[in-house]
């Protein structure tokens, strides 16, 4: 078969590796032995799949291949922090963070070369083009990052936050399927509790991750609550009303009943003011919520700037007074772009190519 016709084997559900085998006049039993080889083991050969006879092996690989993500480069943080560049199959570039601590060791993933979304404080959003990253590109990265944490820090990963490039709720099919993988996978061994997914806030897509009711957890990236200010520095917003953004996580809260974690950023003359923290405190009120203070990373030439320590504290002592469990979050990285919103393949010196993202 020439490679045009070839498929990625890792696209296959379980149930469609059984079709198959069966069309290849095969014992369908074969299909979790295979399932297991690329999910659990994740082996990127045919011929390692060491408990199927050659034959079959030889007739995969006819059919098949099993696209992987290349790791080509990496840098190191004087924090510990490491950040990888990743070469996709079609030459696109994606970054994923280790980032290690004492107890834990947290891998920051990213579901989309590019982001659809424009925020006006994200390097990632300036990136040109995009697609959405497959099942096993995501995959990958979590396996990466695990065996980079094994080998440098002598502990398997055991957080992942979907806090890299893109927005996992425009890649939704992909992101969950990957997680579901991930969560099962014998070898990575990461609970779903130990999940986080962070959104920038498409009401339908959080109404429909609560339908589905999974046990991983929902951060919301609202950095502002007076809805002119935030359209104007998340302007896809303006198509989702904050009204509409709070049904959807007070729904979201009704199906799961796990509190959301919103994170915010305080920036001097824009979101600093007492009508801003009001309105935070009346929205956090409104569902069952924490705060995560998030620290800025300057990206380029800006009109952002953090207020500084005094005005945090300020903005943590209020939110206390009102009952609201708040916390400052410093973040890890910054020397060599790693940290949130400063992914933007700058090492990369493949420029990526061109792709339409849709809601899948
Ligand atoms: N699209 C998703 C996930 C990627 S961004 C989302 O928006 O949540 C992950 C987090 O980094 C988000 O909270 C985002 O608002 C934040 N972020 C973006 N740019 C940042 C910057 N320059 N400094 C600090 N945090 C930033």
């Amino acid at each position: 078969m020439s490679d045009r016709l070839k498929k990625d084997l890792r696209n296959l559900s379980l149930e469609k590796i059984q079709t198959t085998l069966k069309e290849l006049e095969e014992k369908t039993f074969r299909a979790r032995q295979i399932y297991y080889w690329i999910w659990h083991q994740g082996v990127k050969e045919f011929h390692q799949m060491s408990n199927l006879p050659k034959d079959l092996q030889a007739k995969l690989k006819e059919r098949f291949y099993i696209r992987s993500v290349e790791l080509k480069e990496v840098q190191y943080s004087s924090d510990g922090t490491l950040k990888n560049g990743l070469k996709l199959y079609d030459g696109k570039n994606i970054e994923s963070v280790l980032i290690p601590s004492l107890k834990r060791s947290t891998g920051c993933i990213s579901s989309q070369v590019g982001c659809s979304l424009d925020c006006a404080f994200c390097a990632t959003s300036q990136l040109p083009r995009m697609r959405n990253l497959e099942v096993g590109e995501i995959y990958d990265q979590v396996q990466i990052l695990d065996s980079q944490s094994r080998k440098n820090f002598k502990k398997s990963l055991n957080n992942i936050v979907f806090m890299g490039m893109g927005e996992p709720l425009l890649n939704y099919k992909n992101v969950m399927k990957a997680i579901e993988r991930i969560i099962t996978s014998r070898n990575l061994q990461i609970s779903a509790r130990r999940i986080t997914l962070s959104t920038s806030g498409i009401p339908k897509m959080i109404r429909r991750l609560a339908d589905d009711e999974p046990r991983f957890k929902l951060a919301l990236s609202l950095h502002a609550v007076r809805e002119e200010i935030r359209n104007s520095i998340m302007p896809f917003s303006k198509n989702f009303p904050l009204t509409e953004l709070l049904d959807s996580l007070k729904y979201w809260y009704s199906k799961t009943k796990d509190r959301i974690t919103i994170e915010y950023i305080i920036w001097e003359g824009i979101n600093d003011q007492q009508e801003d923290i009001r309105a935070l405190v009346k929205f956090c009120k409104a569902v069952p919520s924490k705060v995560n203070l998030i620290e800025y990373n300057p990206i380029g030439k800006s009109q952002f700037r953090q207020v500084n320590e005094k005005k945090l504290q300020e903005y943590l002592h209020t939110l206390e007074k009102n009952g609201i469990v708040g916390k400052i979050r410093h973040s890890r990285g910054k020397d060599i772009d790693a940290a949130c919103g400063q992914l933007a393949n700058k090492n990369s010196l493949i420029p990526s190519g061109s792709n339409e993202v849709f809601i899948s």
